[in-house]
């Protein structure tokens, strides 16, 4: 075997020139998005007044299999792409484990995670379609930055809903988002019907990204020449995600290398879905079998505890239906939960995927996952993100398992991003003062009262 460098880099030639589509491949698709209004599957032109047309066809395609990245959008891959894929020497020596431990880091843009790769894509579409504005949500706030670098880019304006707690929190990170040019507001707002409804009923609420999702599709189709874009959860974002697991996948190949296990972190799945798409495609064609495992906070278990059903994306219930792994729309993690990964639901894609048996997951106490992420800061350089350090978490306890059973396993996780502007969640983990709450199934029970019936279907 040839000697692994601690950083790979592909070459600019060797980078992907499509994006590999997974649902071309899944012997079963997943369940149609619903029209709420109709309750039929959603047309293309049902989505128009939401996504601009591309997108909107990106979104329902399930037969091509490779769709060329625009040239426009490989330009702008090549100012931060291709991404390193590292070998974590310093870690596999700390563990003394005989597994060999690699991780896709996808930290090195200003928004600090791979949210970039989507947000050119869609502002990209947006922009050639000749739409005037964007509308979007943000939570952690790595979103709403990545969008506003590529609306940047495109002259574009943009407005930027971002749940109240974070806002609070993370004063830079608005910062950032209005040095790339782009409005800021607080969600729930008073800004639109969604925003009022909400507050009436919780006037002191931190907000929930689903609350967010609601007022920015308000705001997109109240507005002339505006769309909605989304950074997680649909299909289409898996789609520009994929660019990850095909870069790794290459490297990989490269160094002579497969992975036995793969592992990301899973809020909406699109780090996930991206990542494991080529593998999974061995996967389903039968020309591979590696364990791929997702890693959910314990505080917000979608896939592990959730129910396989019809919901809607937003708390607000004005996006379409989506039959994936959820909560509950009105399902708000606990005011202690500081590890991102807060959405209700998951990809439709990845929720199909597991209840077909293709992939595992697990759920993590955030405890258990700063000490990771501290550990992992000290031994690789790299401070990472709180969601990130649920797969490094979840890398970790298999690298464990190897040492135990003296297996040589080949382990690729993915590294979504830098941990700089969650620093309050680390200072309360350094100083003793963070809590795992994880949900009672009362709890849960009055997320899954919620779920929409639909007649015929649930
Ligand atoms: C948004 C985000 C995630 C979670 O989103 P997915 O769609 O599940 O990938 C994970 N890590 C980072 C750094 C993020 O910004």
């Amino acid at each position: 075997m040839k000697k692994v460098p601690y950083r790979f880099f592909l070459t600019e030639d060797q980078m992907p020139r499509q994006w590999y589509n997974l649902r071309a491949d899944m012997k079963e698709q997943p369940d149609p998005m619903l029209n709420p209004q109709t309750g039929k599957p959603a047309t293309e032109e049902d989505l128009y007044p939401v996504f601009c047309k591309e997108l909107a066809r990106q979104e329902l395609d399930s037969t091509t299999r490779y769709i060329d990245i625009p040239e426009p959008i490989l330009e702008m891959y090549r100012i931060y792409r291709p991404s390193p894929l590292i070998r974590a020497y310093n870690l596999e020596k700390a563990l003394g484990t005989p597994a060999r431990i690699y991780y896709k880091f996808e930290g090195n843009n200003t928004s600090g995670s791979h949210k970039l790769n989507s947000a050119i894509a869609q502002a990209y579409y947006a922009k050639e379609q000749g739409l005037t504005s964007l509308t979007t949500e943000t939570g952690a706030g790595q979103w709403g930055t990545a969008l506003a670098e590529a609306c940047a880019y495109y002259h574009l304006p943009l407005t930027v809903y971002m749940v109240k707690g974070s806002y609070n929190q993370k004063p830079f990170r608005k910062a950032i988002i209005q040095t790339f040019g782009a409005d800021v507001i607080p969600s729930p707002s008073d800004t639109t019907n969604a925003g009022r409804a909400i507050l009436a009923e919780h006037p002191d609420t931190t907000g929930s990204l689903g609350c967010a999702i609601s007022e920015a599709v308000e705001k997109a189709v109240t507005t002339e020449g505006c769309r909605y874009v989304l950074g997680s959860v649909l299909n289409q974002v898996l789609l520009h995600q994929s660019i990850i697991g095909l870069e790794s996948k290459k490297a990989m190949e490269l160094l002579d290398e497969y992975p036995d296990i793969i592992i990301g972190c899973a809020g909406g799945g699109s780090n996930l879905g991206g990542l494991i798409a080529p593998f999974m495609q061995d996967k389903l064609l039968g020309k591979a079998d590696p364990r791929i495992v997702a890693v959910e906070p314990a505080s917000c278990p979608s896939l592990t505890r959730g129910k396989y059903a019809y919901d809607y994306c937003d708390t607000g219930k004005i996006t379409p239906m989506a039959r994936m792994y959820t909560l509950g729309c009105g399902f708000i993690p606990s005011a202690n939960h500081a590890g991102g990964l807060r959405y209700h639901g998951m990809s439709p894609i990845l929720s199909k995927l597991y209840h077909d048996g293709y992939m595992e997951a697990v759920s993590v106490e955030q405890t258990k996952v700063f000490e990771a992420a501290v550990m992992f800061s000290k031994l690789e350089t790299i401070l990472p993100a709180p969601e990130s350090s649920h797969a490094i978490r979840a890398a970790i306890d298999e690298a464990l398992k190897c040492k135990e059973t003296g297996e040589a396993k080949t382990i690729l996780f993915g590294l979504t991003g830098t941990g700089y502007f969650d620093m309050t969640a680390y200072t309360s983990f350094l100083e003793g003062n963070m809590s795992d709450y994880i949900p009672t199934d009362e709890d849960l029970k009055r997320g899954f009262d919620g779920l929409p019936s639909i007649p015929g279907i649930q």
